[in-house]
């Protein structure tokens, strides 16, 4: 194992393996990524996929477009695939104002190069001849969005990382951090590694870990579902896979998965977990199935889907995620803590992981942020929040992740 490099980072998931992807692509090579498990052994490997072009807010979605893009150019340059399905997404209009939003976001996305359409119903029955369109008044397009294999993009980044230089050190847990005149020693469970920079990519264990250096990061876990369903009799015959479809009526999104659909939802009561600390002997695990929560999801999207009344549920995936306060993640320096910066938080991680790696890595290796995105800084929350508020203010922003500001 290296034990004196410039950047240590610290977490295999996807934003941990492309931030290292990123350093190295822009010459900070002298680095090692150091994962407590296998690579993607948090949230990464039970993650739906979803990447897209369409962001929720007008700033953020540089990060989702040019996630898609370190993605593919992971794949190419490092031979490892990320299968990925062009399928393309419609973002449902459930009422006329969120189709006037649609229309209000065309020039945006025309100014950036990004194919965007805003279809009436019947072009939503055309790409998707499953979905139920009466009440719908639209929908926004994005042929180029799709879903992608979260495990084989993050080796694929971690691979195009280690051909530049960079290494990776798996099955070797981070125990502390300290401060020393020349940077950070990283005590791991191999030995120490000294590094003039440390970046925290560590999801939900982050807030464990910067405590002991009296570090207030607002991140906890909650138990984020999805379904997936037997085989569609309409899927059956298509030869081609549905777009993704992205709902404020059911709170969720929904994709082709084999034959059957794939759903997911963002619940009115979500319930939080390991809110003490993460258990150490958490491996790659999920939860216990707990339809009751999403019983009314499921029901609206039986309206969207009349086909998924007549089949079963094939699987529930129950898995942590990671929440902030606003639901944006923490990226840049701790203040303070020289040398020290955060890449946590993301409960969309797949979809903005990459994008999100280019920007810290371009402030890392320039001093100074590529554009300007407060939104995300990683100083944006008092280091003293109280966890009541800090758990309040996640209920309301993950409830309402799916709303449009309409
Ligand atoms: C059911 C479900 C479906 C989802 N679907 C989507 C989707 O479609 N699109 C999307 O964008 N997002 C989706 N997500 C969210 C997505 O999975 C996460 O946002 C993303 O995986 C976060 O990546 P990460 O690298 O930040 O965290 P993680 O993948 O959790 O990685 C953190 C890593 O840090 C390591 N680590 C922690 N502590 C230490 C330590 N002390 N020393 C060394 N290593 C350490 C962990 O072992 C872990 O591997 C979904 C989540 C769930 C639960």
């Amino acid at each position: 194992m290296k034990s004196d490099v410039q950047v240590a980072v610290i977490g295999g998931g996807i934003v941990g393996a492309a931030v290292l992807y990123w350093l190295a692509k822009k010459g900070w090579t002298d680095t090692v990524l150091v994962e407590r498990r296998e690579l993607t052994s948090g949230s990464t490997w039970h993650s739906s996929g979803h990447v897209a072009y369409f962001g929720p807010e007008a700033d953020f979605s540089q990060l989702y477009a040019s996630s898609i893009q370190t993605y593919v150019q992971a794949e190419q340059e490092s031979g490892h695939s990320i299968s990925f399905h062009q399928t393309g997404s419609l973002r449902i209009a459930s009422n006329e104002k969120e189709l006037e939003l649609f229309h209000s976001y065309k020039p945006d996305f025309d100014k950036r190069g990004i194919p965007y359409n805003v279809c009436t119903p019947d072009e939503v029955s055309t790409l998707n001849p499953l979905l139920e369109t009466s009440g719908i008044f639209g929908a926004a397009y994005t042929p180029t969005d799709g879903y992608l294999d979260p495990s084989g993009a993050t080796q694929a980044l971690a691979a195009a990382a280690r051909g530049l230089g960079a290494s990776v050190e798996r099955f070797c847990p981070v125990l502390s951090l300290q401060r020393d005149t020349s940077g950070w020693l990283v005590e791991t469970e191999k030995g120490i590694i000294s590094a003039k920079h440390v970046v925290v990519a560590a999801s939900f264990w982050t807030r464990e870990l910067l405590a002991k250096l009296g570090i207030g990061v607002p991140v906890y876990a909650i138990k984020h579902q999805c379904v997936l369903s037997d085989s569609l009799p309409g899927l059956v015959e298509l030869d081609h896979e549905i777009p993704i479809l992205r709902d404020s009526y059911i709170s969720g999104s929904v994709r082709q998965e084999g034959k059957g659909i794939l759903a997911g939802f963002y619940e009115d009561t979500p319930e939080f977990w390991a809110l003490d600390g993460i258990p150490k002997d958490f491996h790659e695990d999920l939860f216990e199935p707990d339809l009751d929560r999403i019983m009314p999801n499921l029901e609206r999207l039986m309206e969207r889907y009349p086909s998924f009344r007549e089949v079963g549920i094939k699987n529930v995936i129950n898995g942590p995620m990671c929440l902030t306060p606003d639901n944006l993640p923490l990226i840049g320096p701790v203040q303070d803590h020289e040398g020290l910066w955060l890449a946590t938080g993301f409960h969309v991680g797949i979809a903005t992981g990459g994008g999100s790696a280019e920007f810290l890595a371009h402030w890392m290796t320039s001093g100074a942020p590529p554009f300007d995105l407060k939104a995300v800084h990683a100083d944006r929350f008092p280091n003293d929040m109280p966890t009541d508020l800090v758990l309040e203010r996640m209920r309301q922003y993950y409830r309402k992740f799916y709303q449009l500001p309409t």
